[in-house]
């Protein structure tokens, strides 16, 4: 069976942009018959905790977004990354790299430096003589994993936004606190979980040709892409909690009801002409993908 799935990090209440990923990526699995998952992406200790995975599973389940089997954690699969890091080491693909943020910032920045796109790794750890490496190993310097990266360019077709085109550098694959990395960890998971199709909001859009380039590269079945535009605050940008009652939670306090919420989200994404309340479910059967808006939503919060 085919499926989709749901992937928040469980850092903080879902607010309703999360909400709106969450009932598109759901509408998206459920009108073709598909399953549907969550996953819950706690990678990051610090700020990951069991109760915010409780109230964003308790949301879901309030708006009437179902999921099938049981919620998955990646801080319970370090093993699966770790054995397709190995997979990728072994094939001579990686690298250690004792870089910092700011070297690398300093690095890119640099007049004599390689020009290298925003954000892209500037190979500072790449290639160093075996000397170089042992240096590096004898330092105490805490070291990250790269992946050698193709530095090419890669295309992936997405359902709702079009083409996506972004530089493969040598993302990072496990972290310098020995952290598995977001982008290995997804490709490792959606395979694992047979997931056919990948709905997020499209801040993440730039990261889907490193990850096709990365399950290519592990031999793992290519995902179908579509990312939902972004919720903006009123200000024009990124939704956050100081744009007022972003959350369910909030919404409820206002007196408004799950259904009028999933109401208000379906219009928004121009799936319905007018908010009147109604559940995921009754949403299946007209759903079309071709009518959600290709431009972000601006949330204001007129009660
Ligand atoms: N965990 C990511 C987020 O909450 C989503 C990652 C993904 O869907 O690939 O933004």
């Amino acid at each position: 069976m085919a499926v989709g799935r749901f992937a928040p990090s469980p850092t903080g209440d879902l607010h309703l942009g999360n909400l709106r990923t969450a009932l598109v990526a759901w509408l998206f699995a459920r009108s073709a018959g598909s399953g549907f998952m969550v996953r819950m992406e706690d990678l990051d200790r610090v700020q990951a905790s069991a109760d915010h995975e409780r109230s964003q599973l308790a949301d879901l389940a309030a708006l009437g977004l179902d999921w099938d089997g049981e919620v998955v954690r990646q801080s319970e699969r370090f093993d699966r990354y770790e054995a397709a890091i190995a997979q990728l080491d072994a094939a001579g693909l990686t690298y250690p790299c004792s870089c910092t943020r700011r070297e690398i910032r300093e690095a890119s920045a640099a007049p004599h430096g390689d020009p290298s796109p925003e954000g892209a790794y500037p190979g500072t750890c790449r290639d160093l003589t075996a000397a170089e490496r042992a240096e590096q190993a004898a330092s105490g310097r805490p070291l990250a994993l790269r992946l050698r990266g193709p530095g090419t360019t890669v295309t992936v077709r997405d359902d709702l936004i079009g083409e996506v085109t972004a530089l493969v550098d040598d993302v990072v694959l496990r972290r310098n606190d020995g952290v598995p990395a977001y982008n290995l960890a997804v490709v490792v998971d959606d395979a694992a979980q047979g997931v056919e199709q990948v709905v997020r909001a499209d801040d993440l859009a730039s990261s889907a040709p490193r990850q096709r380039h990365l399950a290519e590269l592990l031999g793992l079945p290519p995902v179908a892409y579509a990312h939902v535009p972004l919720v903006l605050g009123p200000g024009g940008h990124r939704l956050a909690k100081r744009d007022g009652a972003v959350t369910l939670a909030d919404q409820l306090a206002r007196g408004r009801t799950p259904e009028a919420v999933v109401g208000i989200l379906a219009q928004s994404l121009g799936l319905v002409a007018d908010a009147t309340p109604c559940r995921p479910a009754d949403l299946v059967t007209r759903f079309d993908p071709t009518r959600i808006r290709p431009t972000p939503w601006t949330w204001s919060d007129t009660p």
